[in-house]
């Protein structure tokens, strides 16, 4: 019995493939590598040791995710695939839209033809919109305010519904605060394409050189010292949390949403301060306007989480700064310039990850 990942290429989803691995989980990945390198795959192999069926599909391929249903046992999924550029979301509505809500139609009919019905779904603290009241709970008003956001509150809505429709389904909506760091080893992270637009692989890009010059957006906000305050999460902590929601939907029947953050703010200066002591390197910024649409202060209420997941963020922020910096330092290029992405994006392909041999 396997647990389908889809998307488990990408960041969150390679370190939870590593935790799901770690405890014995029969793993099968489907991502499209639009935003991913099969490479991240291969060292997730590395870390645990073991290895797993890897798919090159896109969800919007019903053709091609049903071969994944159908050639293997699968008992749960972790649905991490999607776009997630808030900035791209409002060039791009129609894109984000078809990809996000059509990708999840296609696997939830697949899912309920094959009789799957325990699902994790990423969903994010941009659900909340710009909210100052913090710090957030789970029943704090749904109003995104960009096209990313909607794509998740319309998402956690139709799987609201289709537990109406049925209640044979177990269903766990997990809201992302702002994961950063990376796995211990060095040898997965994220790798942004392009400038980042995260305020965490910025920094450590401005660190290791590849970027000059830190912006803090907003330097007037009524925080501490003025700049903005997020919920940093580590990433392996974030990945843990899958599988206590995994634990969940195997147990309880129906729709649960849960934070996952530290409750802890912190603010752009104290994030840059703990980066220059983890990496014992300067970061240059300056202050610039505010962005448009920032909230000043946004963090958890993660007592849902603690109460009925059991599950806690271990990790603290220079321990979260440290795992980036390493991360960065030791693949400065992110996976591209360590081994070339092995396969094509725009056809079907199976891939497995014992060998990484590219088959049509
Ligand atoms: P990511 O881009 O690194 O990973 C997403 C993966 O999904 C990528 O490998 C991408 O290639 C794949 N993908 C996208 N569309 C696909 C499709 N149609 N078919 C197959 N594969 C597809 O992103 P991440 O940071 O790992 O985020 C994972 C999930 O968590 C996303 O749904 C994201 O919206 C959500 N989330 C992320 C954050 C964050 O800050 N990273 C915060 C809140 C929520
Ligand atoms: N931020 C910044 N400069 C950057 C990127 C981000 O000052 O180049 C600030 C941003 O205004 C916010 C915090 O850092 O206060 C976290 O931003 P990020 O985009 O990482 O997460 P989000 O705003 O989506 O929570």
């Amino acid at each position: 019995m396997a647990v389908l990942v889809t998307g488990g290429a990408g960041y969150i989803g390679s370190h939870t493939c590593v935790e799901l691995l770690n405890v014995g989980h029969e793993v099968v990945v489907v991502d499209n590598f639009f935003n991913s390198k099969l490479e991240s795959l291969k060292r997730v192999s590395d870390i645990t040791g073991k290895t797993f069926k890897t798919y090159n599909v896109d969800l919007l391929n019903q053709e091609g995710l049903e071969r994944v249903f159908s050639e293997n046992t699968i008992e749960s999924v972790i649905h991490f695939a999607g776009l997630k550029a808030v900035g791209e979301s409002v060039s791009f509505p129609l894109w984000y839209y078809h990809n996000n809500l059509t990708g999840t139609f296609v696997l939830c009919e697949l899912m309920k033809k094959y009789g799957v019905k325990k699902l994790v779904f990423s969903s994010s603290a941009t659900v909340y919109g710009s909210t100052d009241q913090v710090p957030i709970s789970e029943d704090a008003p749904i109003a995104a305010v960009n096209p990313y956001g909607k794509t998740k509150q319309i998402i956690e809505e139709i799987l609201r519904d289709l537990y109406i429709s049925d209640e044979g389904w177990s269903i766990t909506l997990l809201r992302y605060f702002n994961p950063i760091g990376a796995h211990e080893s060095g040898l997965i992270g994220e790798d942004p394409n392009g400038i980042p637009n995260n305020l965490m692989p910025y920094i450590s890009q401005v660190a290791v050189g590849k970027l000059q010059s830190l912006n803090i957006f907003g330097s007037d906000y009524s925080t501490k010292d003025g700049t903005g305050v997020r919920d940093y999460i580590h990433v392996v902590d974030l990945a843990k949390g899958h599988l206590k929601a995994l634990e969940k939907v195997q147990s309880l029947k129906g729709v649960n949403a849960y934070n996952l953050g530290t409750g802890k703010g912190y603010s752009v200066l104290e994030m840059v301060k703990a980066f220059e002591a983890a990496s014992g390197k300067k970061v240059s910024y300056a202050f610039t306007d505010r962005r448009l649409g920032d909230a000043a202060i946004c963090f958890a209420d993660v007592s849902k989480a603690k109460n009925e997941l059991g599950w806690v963020a271990a990790k603290g922020i220079n321990e979260m700064c440290q795992d980036t910096w390493r991360w960065q330092k030791n693949n400065p290029d992110g996976y591209v310039k360590n081994h070339d992405n092995l396969i094509e994006h725009d056809f079907p392909v199976r891939t497995s990850a014992a060998d990484f041999l590219v088959s049509n």
